[in-house]
């Protein structure tokens, strides 16, 4: 098996190569050791940063912006944002308050990413 993949840990953005081989894994192309743990988990786990945004009753915007407080399993992301468009806050809200508490059994906490003032 072999994979390619451009590293995001840095604007370098090295093109990084996975080649499988039986029990060995051999990467090539990354710069750093950040960039090769960056593979291994993007191979093993991969997992990202949810943001996305979710109805405020009451607020001087009608959505608002929130975020995964770590990283969620790539494979959840959709699942996650489908559960949090059934979720509507009220203003006011401060940055960092909860949103949503261990979404669909992650351990992860979605919090807002930004205040949002009453209307
Ligand atoms: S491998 Fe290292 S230098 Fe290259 S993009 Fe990733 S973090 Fe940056």
């Amino acid at each position: 098996m072999s994979e390619s993949m451009t590293c995001i840990c840095c604007p370098l953005g090295c093109r990084i190569h996975i080649e499988k081989k039986g029990e060995k894994t051999q990467i090539t192309g990354h710069r750093c050791k950040k960039g090769e743990e960056y593979a291994l988990q993007e191979i093993r786990d991969p997992r990202r940063i949810l943001t996305t945004t979710v109805p405020i009753d009451n607020g001087m915007l009608c959505l608002l912006p929130v975020k995964s407080n770590k990283e969620i399993p790539k494979n959840l992301v959709k699942a996650c944002v489908i559960e949090l468009s059934k979720i509507s806050v009220n203003a006011p809200i401060k940055c960092g308050d909860l949103v949503c508490k261990n979404i669909l059994g992650t351990e992860v906490d979605i919090i807002a990413s930004r205040d949002m003032e009453e209307r």
